[in-house]
Formats: structure tokens, C-alpha cells, sequence
């Protein structure tokens, strides 16, 4: 057994506790049971005695009456020395009927029975008085023996006694009180003590480790008792911290298995108190809305909104809330930064406590705005995309009406060709009947060229060859192209550069029908001797080219459209003199291609501006250029 860190008080010490009681007890009642005896004994020896003192007397009684008939002094000093014999009698008195005392005798003090007692015990003294009537007196009454006895001896006796039955007691009790000293020691202390030091030593925090009593080891069934009862208890102990263990490390598992879910995930716990304030998020709150939890604690759900709380969706969560139920998915926006708004989405359950009081609600949130901007963003592609296809049936049916009409007059021009009545009728017409069947044509393949231009471009099946173009070149064959139509209108064609433009790097088809179309469109909707200027400006990044008319101009509510295809019909109704109206979505389009931009600024009866700008690209690195020509290809 290893050593206590208290040390246990003696073994001997409850034996010598015990023995001491049991001499207390054991002296006391010795001494009481033996004074009783001895006290007993007393009264029955003071009787003897005193009955003894009597008889004595009455045997000296005969010899006593002699002594008186005879006077006889001698005999009557016989009478009281033989009396005196008897130490119980301390006085003698013989005496006649007159009163002449013929013997007497008194014992002196120290001639009586001494004790060992410190004090005088009070003792009886009886007095016997014998009439003494010798023989031939005719029993009339000579004398009186007076005797006077004493019960001291008893009394010393008694003393005597008692002072044995002390000591008896005492050394009785003594021995006594060894032995049962040892045995108590043997049967009952030690095996105490033992347990007492077994169950001292026991550490309840490592019960597998704890030193365990050997039940076997004591002799009596209470102490084995004592001991198999510890042992169990110690077992049970052991098996509880065991469970205990087990419940911990379960508990911790389980803890750190949720705290790894909250940390590892987008989502966030939250809780909130009887009222709706919010009391606790997890850290993934923070990470992930990138707001302070301190900044949401104590409000609400509807505190912390953006949205308008009086709208019938948080009208339903709130009595969603008062009726107690749980609530899934409620989504609202949230500022989390000034500026910046945030989607979350929220699930809620009340909970309870142990007497089903209610506490508060508490869920899970999560961001969601980018699903909500993916969905913003799925509806406005399908927006798109319906727009695209509408567009597409819009410009079909358009073109489909943009060559109804050449073919028409193609048909119709044709058919009166092929009437011999009307060809001999109308003979000087029949050159205006070809010319139009032929200018319809024109018109028919001028918009089947753009179109599949325009499909082309938009298809990304535009080849673009990217090469250092020269402005001046550029500009003049550009100019070439419209000087007859300008000419003939009587309009002046300027042009203004910025000096050292170019070259530019681009691609020069593409550069070549932007401005192609642009300074045709500007002498086809200038009046005679209006002007066209068509400028170049070279900027370090990129390449501005202007094309300006003080023309018709047009009205500001076709701006925003007029680029669109087929924009000018509703305007021109003789399109075949017009243009396909195909023009400025060629080079919108083109112009994009070319990673540049176009503009357009108009006002009715002004005249018009159309601004491109493009960007310079490097001869040596174009690399936006080789890509484009990839993919175009
Ligand atoms: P179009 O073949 O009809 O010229 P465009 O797409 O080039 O087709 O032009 C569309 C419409 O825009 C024209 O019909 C015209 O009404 C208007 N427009 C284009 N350029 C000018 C301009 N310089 N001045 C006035 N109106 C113009």
C-alpha cells in the first residue's frame, strides 16, 4: 500500500481510546458491585457480632452470679477479663443489686480494632444487661452483668475489605483492560486502520490506478464487507469516469466536428433572443459578408435590411416568427459595407429550453448574391437572346419587304417587256423600263452584299488582315471613290489631318468601307453646295476619324436606332434610290471588330457627325490584331 500523504494517527491510539473507556466503565462498576458486597457483608458481620457479644455474655452470666453470691472479687475480676477476651466488648461492669461494683473493666483506646482509613467510621455500640440471679436465691435478682459491645471490628473489617476489593479491582481491570487492548488492537483497530488507510490512499480522478483492498486479507466478515464494498465502489467509479470519458470525448468530437463545419463553410450559424435580436453568428459571417458581427448584434433581421420592411415578404416572415414555425430560404439584401449590398438567404427554427419556454430562433444564412446576379444575369441574357431572336424574325421579315420591292419592279418591268402590245405601244420607254429593271438589280445585290457582310460580322467570319495602312492613301482613295456623287451635287469635299498621321494598323478593307459609307451617306443626305469634311486626328493611343456634313441631319428620336438595319425605311420609301440601309450598321459593326468605337451626333437640318475611333495598334506587336484574325478565321 503506498504511503498516504497524510500520515494516519497510530493504530494503538483507538485501542488505547477504546481500553481507556473500557477501564472507566469496568473500575466503576468493579468498584460499585465490590463496595456494595463489601458494604453487605458488613451489616451481616456487625449482626454476628453483636449476636456473638451476646452469647458471650450470657456464657459468663452463670460464673457472674456466683461471683455476686459470693462476693468473691477474684472470680467476679475472672469474669470481666474473660470477657475481654471477646474484642468486640469494651466495657465489663459487675455489679450487685445495690449498685457496689465488683468488677469493671474498660478497654482503652488503643487496645481496639484500628483501620487504615483516614476517618472514624462511626460504629454501633450495643449494651447488655443480664440480670444475675445465683442459685438458692429463689430466682430474685443479685446482680447485673453490664456488657458493652462494640461492631468496630466489623466496621475494620469492612475497611479491610474495601481496601482489597480495590485493589482487585484495579489490577483486575488492568489486566483486563491489557488484553482486551491487544485484541482490539489485533481483531479491530488494525484491520480498521488498514481499511481507513486503504480507502485514504484511493484517488477517485485515476480509479484504474488506485490501490485496491484484499477482501481475503481480514479475518472478519464485517471488514471483508467494508473491503468488497470499496472495491465495488472503486469499479463503479471507474466505470463512471469511464462513461464519463466517453461522454467527453464524444462531446469534444462533436464540438470540434461542428466548429470544423462552421470555420470550413461559406454559411453561418446564427441565433437570435426572444425578441429577434441577433445574439451570436459564427465566424464565417464575417469571412464571408466581410461585416462585423458587433455591427448586427441586438438587431433584428429587419433592422439590418435594406429593403423596404413593409413589403408583404417580411410582413409573412414576421408572422412566421410571432406563430413560432420555422422558415426556409428567406432571402433579403443586406448593406455590408456603405456601398456595397449583399443577398443573403436565411433558415430559421425556434428552440426551446428544458421546460419549453421559448429562447429564441436560431439557422443557418448564406450568401447568395451571386446566384442572385447569376440569375440577374441568365434573365438578361434570355432578354437578350429573345430580343436576338425577334431581332433576327424582325430583320428577316424587313428584308424580306427591302427585296419585295426591287423585285417587284424587277417582275413588273419585266413582265411589260415581255408584252409585244406594250413593248410596240411604248417604245421610246422600253430604255427606262431596263434601266429600272437593272437598277433594281443593282439595288437587289448592293443589299445582299451587305447583308452577307453584316453576316459575316456578326458570324465572326470576317477575315481581318491587319497591316500598316497609310492614312493619306487611305483618304484619297476614299475621296476618289465620291467625288463624281459630290461633284454632281455641287459639294465641297475638305479634308483635315493632323500632321503625321499615321500609318495605322488595321485592317484596310474594313477601314476602306467605314469611311466609304460614311462620306457616301454624307454627300447622299447634303444638299447641293453643302460640304463634307472628313478629318483624321492621331492621338498616342489611337486613331480618330470624323466624318461631318451640315446635311439634312437627323432627328433626335431616330438616334438612338439609326444604326440599326433597315433604319431608314420608314424614312425613304423609294429605297431603291436611297441605299440598302444596311450602311451604318456595317460600320458600327466594323468598328467593333476592329476594337474601336462609333458615334453618331445629328441634329435635323444641321447636318451630322459620325465619329470612329480605333486604336493604333504597333506594327511590330499587334497582338490584339493576330488574335482577331484568329478567331475571325
Ligand atoms: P442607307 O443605305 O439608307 O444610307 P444607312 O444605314 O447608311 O442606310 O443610313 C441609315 C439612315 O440614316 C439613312 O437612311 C438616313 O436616313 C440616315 N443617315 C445616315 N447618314 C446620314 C447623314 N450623313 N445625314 C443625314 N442622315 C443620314
Amino acid at each position: 500500500m503506498p504511503p498516504s500523504s497524510e500520515q494516519p494517527r497510530p493504530a494503538i491510539s483507538v485501542s488505547v481510546h477504546l481500553t481507556r473507556l473500557v477501564i472507566l466503565v469496568a473500575v466503576t462498576l468493579g468498584l460499585v458491585v465490590g463496595v456494595l458486597e463489601v458494604t453487605l457483608e458488613y451489616f451481616r458481620l456487625r449482626a454476628t457480632l453483636l449476636e456473638h457479644s451476646e452469647q458471650v455474655t450470657k456464657a459468663f452470666q452463670n460464673i457472674a452470679a456466683r461471683a455476686i453470691a459470693d462476693r468473691d472479687m477474684g472470680l467476679a475480676a475472672q469474669v470481666t477479663d474473660g470477657l475481654f477476651e471477646f474484642r468486640s466488648i469494651v466495657s465489663v461492669e459487675l455489679s450487685d443489686e445495690t449498685g457496689n461494683v465488683l468488677g469493671w473493666k474498660e478497654r482503652d483506646q488503643g487496645d481496639r480494632y484500628t483501620h487504615w482509613l483516614p476517618f472514624d467510621i462511626p460504629s454501633n455500640q450495643d449494651t447488655i444487661v443480664l440480670r444475675l440471679s445465683p442459685p438458692g436465691s429463689g430466682g430474685e435478682t443479685k446482680g447485673y452483668l453490664k456488657v458493652v459491645a462494640t461492631s468496630e471490628r466489623a466496621t475494620q473489617i469492612w475497611a479491610n475489605q474495601l481496601g482489597m476489593v480495590l485493589i482487585s479491582v484495579l489490577v483486575g481491570t488492568l489486566v483486563f483492560a491489557c488484553i482486551l487492548l491487544l485484541i482490539s488492537h489485533r481483531y479491530l483497530t488494525r484491520p480498521m486502520m488498514e481499511l481507513a488507510q486503504y480507502f485514504r490512499s484511493l484517488d477517485v480522478s485515476d480509479p484504474k490506478n488506485s490501490p485496491l483492498p484484499n477482501p481475503d486479507h481480514f479475518r472478519f466478515r464485517e471488514f471483508r464487507g467494508i473491503a468488497e464494498d470499496g472495491v465495488r465502489m472503486m469499479r463503479d467509479i471507474a466505470r463512471n469516469s469511464e462513461v464519463r470519458d466517453l461522454t467527453a470525448n464524444e462531446l469534444y468530437r462533436s464540438q470540434k466536428r461542428l466548429q470544423d463545419f462552421a470555420e470550413i463553410s461559406s454559411d453561418w450559424f446564427w441565433e437570435s433572443d426572444r425578441d429577434g435580436g441577433v445574439t451570436y453568428t459564427s465566424p464565417s459571417f464575417t469571412k464571408t459578408l466581410n461585416k462585423k458581427t458587433g455591427e448586427i448584434y441586438g438587431r433584428t433581421i429587419a433592422e439590418t435590411t435594406t429593403e423596404d420592411t413593409k413589403s408583404p415578404k417580411w410582413h409573412k416572415l414576421a408572422e412566421i416568427q410571432r406563430q413560432r414555425r420555422q422558415f426556409r430560404d428567406f432571402r433579403y439584401d443586406m448593406e455590408v459595407q456603405p456601398g456595397v449590398v449583399k443577398t443573403v438567404s436565411i433558415n430559421g427554427r425556434p428552440f426551446y429550453d428544458e421546460d419549453g419556454t421559448f429562447i429564441g430562433y436560431r439557422g443557418t444564412g448564406a450568401d447568395v448574391t451571386n446566384e442572385r446576379l447569376i440569375a440577374q444575369a441568365r434573365n438578361e441574357a434570355l432578354q437578350r437572346a429573345e430580343q436576338a431572336s425577334r431581332t433576327k424574325s424582325e430583320f428577316l421579315a424587313t428584308m424580306s419587304h427591302e427585296f419585295r420591292t426591287p423585285l417587284n419592279a424587277i417582275i413588273g418591268f419585266s413582265s411589260l417587256l415581255s408584252m409585244p402590245e406594250i413593248v410596240k405601244a411604248s417604245e421610246d420607254r422600253l430604255t427606262d423600263y431596263s434601266t429600272a429593271i437593272n437598277e433594281s438589280g443593282q439595288h437587289m445585290l448592293a443589299l445582299v452584299n451587305d447583308i452577307l457582310d453584316i453576316s459575316a460580322i456578326e458570324a465572326g467570319k470576317r477575315v481581318l488582315n491587319y497591316e500598316a495602312v497609310g492614312i493619306d492613301s487611305l483618304i484619297s482613295h476614299c475621296l476618289s471613290q465620291v467625288e463624281r456623287q459630290a461633284g454632281a451635287k455641287d459639294i465641297k469635299l475638305e479634308t483635315a489631318l493632323t500632321s503625321g498621321a499615321g500609318p495605322i494598323v488595321s485592317d484596310e478593307r474594313s477601314l476602306r468601307q467605314i469611311l466609304l459609307n460614311l462620306l457616301s451617306n454624307a454627300v447622299k443626305f447634303t444638299p447641293a453646295g453643302g460640304t463634307v469634311r472628313l478629318s483624321v486626328e492621331e492621338t498616342p493611343g489611337e486613331f480618330v476619324f470624323r466624318v461631318a456634313d451640315n446635311g439634312v441631319g437627323i432627328p433626335q428620336e431616330r438616334l438612338p436606332t439609326i444604326a440599326e438595319p433597315f433604319s431608314h425605311s420608314a424614312m425613304h420609301p423609294h429605297v431603291a434610290k436611297e441605299g440598302t440601309g444596311l450602311g451604318l450598321s456595317i460600320v458600327r459593326s466594323l468598328s467593333v471588330l476592329l476594337d474601336g468605337s462609333f458615334e453618331i451626333d445629328s441634329e435635323a437640318g444641321l447636318g451630322t457627325t459620325v465619329t470612329i475611333r480605333l486604336p493604333r495598334n504597333t506594327a511590330e506587336a499587334p497582338d490584339n490584331a493576330a488574335n482577331k484574325q484568329a478567331t475571325s478565321a
